[in-house]
C-alpha cells in the first residue's frame, strides 16, 4: 500500500482498522452493493464489497466498492484504460468516481488541494 491523496501508508492502515472496528460494532453498515458497478455479491463471494477512501479524514464516510472496481480505481494511474472503460460503462455524469483525478501526482498531494470542493457522496445507499 502506497500514498493516496496525501495520506501515508501508515495513516491508511490506521484508517482501515477504524473501519473494521466500526463495522464490527455496528457503527456503520457492512457494505453490500458496489457504488460503481452496482453489483451485490453473495456472502463469501470472491468479489466482496468493502470500503474505499478518498478522504481518509472521514473514515466512516467511505465509498462501498467491490474488489474488482477497487483494483481498477487504484491502478488507474498505471493502467488508465480499464478504469476509463469502467467509468464510461457506469457513470451518469455526476457520480463521485467520475470526478477522480488521473494525475499521478495526486497520490502524494493533499486531498483538499486535488479536490478543493470535496467529492460527491455515494448516493442513497451510502449517504
Ligand atoms: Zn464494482
Amino acid at each position: 500500500m502506497g500514498w493516496y491523496n496525501g495520506w501515508s501508508p501508515e495513516q491508511r492502515i490506521a484508517t482501515l482498522q477504524i473501519q473494521r472496528d466500526a463495522i464490527r460494532t455496528g457503527a456503520i453498515p457492512r457494505p453490500a452493493t458496489c457504488l460503481i458497478c452496482r453489483c451485490t455479491p453473495a456472502p463469501g463471494s470472491e468479489n466482496p464489497v468493502w470500503l474505499h477512501d478518498e478522504d481518509y479524514s472521514q473514515p466512516l464516510l467511505a465509498y462501498h466498492v467491490c474488489r474488482s472496481c477497487h483494483r481498477l480505481l487504484h491502478e488507474r494511474f498505471e493502467r488508465p484504460e480499464p478504469w476509463r472503460a469502467l467509468v464510461h460503462a457506469h457513470g451518469t455524469g455526476d457520480l463521485w468516481f467520475e470526478y477522480l483525478t488521473m494525475d499521478p501526482a495526486a497520490q502524494w498531494r493533499p486531498f483538499g488541494e486535488t479536490y478543493p470542493d470535496g467529492l460527491p457522496r455515494g448516493g442513497s445507499d451510502n449517504s
